[in-house]
């Protein structure tokens, strides 16, 4: 495992897992290193195992680490563990635009999340590859309707070209943010059962912080 910053930082309001999902070769890696990195390699990636990358940045005023996983090739044996989908407070859901297998095997992946991950994880499906536009084998319509029909923020993107990545992670670790917020918000509900799926593993608790007030304020 990896991580591109180190991890004691006791300014960290938040720490949101977010994990890529999608066949193998759709982009995910590359993905993750251009979020993480601003990197880029046409070489094929050799290990298999897990691994992780952090990026902090700043939603509406609060300090996000994003913890991002990326499968490194454990889906191609159809062997993602659950312990993979443990803590994920958000998912994307990868295929690539020239590739319709993997846009149809999007079903599959959803129904592995659905069965894996909590009720209320943050999802976004990426079409990746949008700088191969002639070679386009998902109209875009197709999967907004797919999206839509299934609760999904939807996002093409280019790893390569670096279009729409920043803002793919952003606007699904924001979304993140106002899930959580929003319970926090309403802390006197004791919404414990979606409260505190988010919660639980993905968040630092920091003395006096608002993630401690929150679970602090609510029925644990
Ligand atoms: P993963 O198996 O889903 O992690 O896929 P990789 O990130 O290893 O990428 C698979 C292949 O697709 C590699 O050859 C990458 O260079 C290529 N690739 C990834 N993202 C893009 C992209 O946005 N555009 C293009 N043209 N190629 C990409």
């Amino acid at each position: 495992m990896s991580t591109s910053q180190g991890d004691f930082n006791p300014k960290i309001d938040y720490v949101f897992k977010v994990v890529l999902i999608g066949d193998s070769a759709v982009g995910k890696s590359q993905l993750l290193a251009r979020f993480s990195r601003n990197e880029f390699s046409v070489d094929a990636k050799a290990t298999i195992g897990v691994e992780f990358q952090t990026k902090t940045l700043i939603i509406d005023q609060k300090i996000v680490k994003a913890q991002i996983w990326d499968t490194a090739g454990q889906e191609r044996y159809r062997a993602v563990t659950s312990a993979y989908y443990r803590g994920a407070a958000g998912a994307m859901l990868v295929y690539d635009m020239t590739k319709r297998l993997s846009f149809d095997h999007m079903v599959r992946w959803l129904e592995e999340l659905r069965g894996h991950a909590d009720n209320n994880i943050i999802i976004m499906l990426i079409g990746n590859k949008c700088d191969l536009g002639s070679l386009r084998a998902v109209p875009a319509e197709d999967a907004k309707e797919f999206a839509e029909r299934e609760n999904l923020f939807f996002m093409e993107t280019s790893a390569l070209e670096s279009t729409n990545v920043e803002t793919a992670f952003f606007t699904i670790l924001t979304e993140i943010y106002r899930s959580v917020s929003k319970k926090t918000l309403s802390g006197g509900e004791c919404d414990l059962q979606s409260n505190a799926s988010l919660l639980r593993g993905t968040q630092i608790i920091v003395p006096g912080s608002e993630a401690n007030r929150a679970k602090r304020g609510c029925c644990t």
